[in-house]
């Protein structure tokens, strides 16, 4: 006979994408310290090296890492094997399509080896999944979480294998779409973008020496990142009837209209490898915490791409986590009780406000193709080219060092 009954487990961490695998790394140490059992629970097939199944956070994107994420992933012991494929952003260039203004922001004006750093989002998946075969966790891949009911003291999830988990702490990293949230009675506050951002990888003709470009077209941004060799990572944001033609032409015919939008900064685009799209949208769920749940990753908010700060706000959501229940740990407190995870909320939402806005801002302002404020934008460029205290302090908020 089967036995029916449910596995109990400190920590459960619905989703193994990028977020709820961090967590997971991150929490190691402190799980070890205090006995607690933690599991994850992953929809997809986990890709390994060789293996091509595909999982939203382990696509065919690069991701901007910015310098504090770095921080965080030494401190998880995972940035060794991430730097195998990181390319240093040295330097940035913004400007707006058609205006003269533009701000050039460089590492060496903050004294630091590189502002951020472009690594593939597969590479990251390969990264984080090497370490979690290395921990002592519970892993459920595939298994899909189907229901979430609150207990007394916890969670207990049903899996699509049938079985149960009780967690005391369950962590929502479930993704945008988090169904397991609406489950909940969750509600997100969203604001439709009506925009699509294509992504893809180009071939240049040209080193890129590692200069981010950051191009404000009133129809919408487009960010080149620098990869490995003479290849960058396009991010595209287009309207969906724009989208819809640049999906169907060639690649000989997106070049070109990829080259005559960027002009020749980066020499020639030579090649074009396949092209995906986003729906993009400014999302945030209206509770993050409740008793016994915390929410973290595209689940708790997600962000226009325009400034590449997604992943780099949810890993401090993650490292937040940890330091509330460790807090909670030495105070004594159960795990999941609301002291830690009002802590843990007090410390995001600040964070969470201030990027999610500053990026909507950035959208909001260069999206308007209005003469006079296209004028003071350009200005804008060119004063924070000229102001080097603002452009550094600037710097630093990007890069994650401060906040
Ligand atoms: C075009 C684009 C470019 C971006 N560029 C950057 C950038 O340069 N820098 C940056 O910091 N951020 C960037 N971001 C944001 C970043 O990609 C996201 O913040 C990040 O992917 C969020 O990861 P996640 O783990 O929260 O969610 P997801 O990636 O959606 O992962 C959720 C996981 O949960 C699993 N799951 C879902 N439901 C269940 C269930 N019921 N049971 C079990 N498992 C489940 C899914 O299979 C999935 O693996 C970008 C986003 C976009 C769209």
């Amino acid at each position: 006979m089967t036995d029916t009954r449910p596995i109990q487990v400190d920590i459960a961490i619905v989703g193994g994408g990028l977020v709820g695998s961090s967590l997971a790394c991150a929490l190691a140490p402190l799980a070890e310290r205090q006995g607690w059992q933690v599991a994850i629970i992953e929809a997809m097939p986990l890709s390994r090296s060789g293996e091509r199944s595909y999982q939203p956070s382990f696509d065919e994107r690069s991701s901007a890492i910015a310098l504090g994420s770095r921080l965080h992933f030494e401190r998880i012991g995972i940035w060794e094997a991430m730097a195998e494929h990181a390319s240093p952003i040295r330097h940035i260039h913004i400007s707006e399509r058609g205006r003269l203004g533009s701000t050039h922001m460089h590492a060496q004006d903050v004294h630091a080896e590189a502002l951020g750093y472009v690594i593939p989002n597969a590479w990251m998946g390969q990264a984080l999944m090497a370490r979690l075969d290395t921990l002592p966790l519970q892993r459920f891949c595939p298994a899909q979480v189907i229901s979430a009911e609150p207990l007394p003291e916890g969670y207990r999830l049903a899996l699509d294998s049938g079985q149960m988990i009780d967690a005391r702490l369950m962590v929502l990293a479930d993704g945008g779409r988090s169904p397991i949230k609406s489950l909940l009675g969750i509600s997100d506050q969203v604001h439709d973008y009506h925009e699509h951002a294509l992504i893809a990888n180009v071939e240049i003709s040209r080193p890129h020496q590692g200069i981010a470009y950051e191009r404000f077209d009133s129809a919408g941004p487009m960010a080149l990142l620098p990869l490995e060799g003479q290849r960058m990572g396009l991010v595209w944001t287009r309207a969906p009837d724009e989208l819809a033609a640049l999906l169907v032409m060639s690649d000989r015919e997106f070049l070109a209209a990829l080259q005559g939008t960027f002009g020749e900064r980066v020499g020639r685009f030579r090649k074009v490898g396949s092209r995906h799209h986003y729906p993009l949208s400014k999302r945030q769920a209206c509770e993050q915490i409740r008793p016994h749940l915390a929410i973290l990753g595209n689940a708790a908010h997600s962000l226009h791409p325009v400034a590449g700060q997604g992943f780099n706000l949810a890993l401090r959501g993650v490292m937040d986590l940890c330091a509330a229940l460790e807090n909670q740990a030495l105070r004594g407190e159960p795990l999941g009780s609301m002291a830690a995870l009002s802590d843990f909320e007090h410390r995001r939402s600040q964070d969470r406000l201030q990027v999610a806005e500053g990026s909507h801002l950035l959208v909001s302002l260069f999206g308007i193709d209005n003469m006079p404020l296209s004028h003071l934008r350009s200005l804008g460029l060119a004063t924070l080219d000229k102001v080097g205290p603002l452009r550094r302090a600037l710097m630093r908020r990007a890069m994650g060092v401060v906040r």
